[in-house]
């Protein structure tokens, strides 16, 4: 018998895939989980029904959210990570040698010990030393926050259940008092084409917080659309500009003419974020 795996993308359109075996699946104290093994998408990570990553694509979305902000700025060395506990980020931000530390705060244990477990494509960089796993609501932690970060990525779910903190404008307020003299944020926003006004609205908090707010995307296929935003905050660089030299970092996706290009919108998605 057929197994298939259905998320609802939005009202009247789905995407489904089938599953060749079920690996793994629990209540965790949040969320429902489960891990696929697909014909298509190989492993994928599902919680609340919702795709979270897959083997196929995943390094699109963690390099475009990761390298961006960290490219951008000159010397990153203290990296937050809100979310994101299945690890690709953290995998991603670890590949760059200015990095001192990178803690990743996820308020579901069951995400990290999920991917600990069953995600080796994204687990590699729990295993580093300068990893730091901290099991808390991102909100509370960045609000109390008494270290301070030269670039922080949210790294969340969708804005309903645990990840809606993580969307609002006092969490974004105090990311900026969180980041040092010169500090940027990067977040996944939604898909622009589908969700425009959940996006502008998105955009409009990041941009009344921050003195540059920047939208960029890039293409995304298991996420609602296959298309899909991140929004930049800074304190000072221009997330638009790569700075650095990569040095011996191998990119799949990445480039600095990737990073460039990310950040030319279409003139209606343009004009949804920044009005005109
Ligand atoms: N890339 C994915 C996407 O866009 O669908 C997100 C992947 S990552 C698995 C999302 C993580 O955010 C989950 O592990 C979830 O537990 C975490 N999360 C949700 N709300 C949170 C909150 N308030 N504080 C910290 N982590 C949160």
């Amino acid at each position: 018998m057929e197994l298939w795996f259905t998320e609802e993308w939005v009202p009247g359109l789905k995407l489904s895939v089938q599953v060749k075996n079920v690996v793994h699946k629990e209540k965790t104290k949040f969320q429902e989980l489960a891990v696929y093994d697909t014909e298509t998408l190989g492993r994928i990570l599902v919680l609340d029904d919702v795709i979270q990553t897959t083997e196929i694509d995943e390094h699109l979305y963690h390099e475009c959210l990761v390298h961006v902000p960290m490219m951008s700025h000159p010397n990153p060395e203290e990296v937050l990570i809100i979310g994101g506990g299945d690890g690709g980020s953290l995998r991603e931000v670890l590949k760059h040698k200015t990095v001192k530390r990178a803690t990743l705060v996820d308020i579901d244990e069951g995400v990290v010990e999920a991917s600990k477990k069953f995600l080796p494509q994204w687990n590699t960089g729990f295993s580093d030393p300068r990893a730091r796993v901290i099991i808390a609501n991102g909100l509370d932690f960045v609000a109390q926050a008494k270290e301070e970060y030269d670039v922080i990525i949210v790294d969340s779910t969708d804005p309903i259940g645990p990840g809606e903190a993580l969307f609002r404008e006092e969490f974004y307020e105090s990311i900026k008092k969180a980041l040092r003299p010169g500090g940027m944020m990067a977040a996944q926003t939604e898909n622009p084409v589908l969700m425009p006004d959940l996006v502008r609205t998105i955009f409009g908090r990041v941009k009344k917080v921050f003195p540059v707010a920047k939208l960029y995307t890039g293409p995304m296929p298991t996420y609602p659309g296959g298309f899909w935003s991140y929004t930049c905050g800074s304190l000072g660089p221009d997330p638009g500009e790569p700075v650095r030299d990569a040095g011996d970092i191998s990119f799949r996706y990445y480039s600095p003419e990737i990073h460039r290009r990310a950040f030319v919108l279409g003139p209606e998605v343009a004009k949804n974020v920044y009005g005109g």
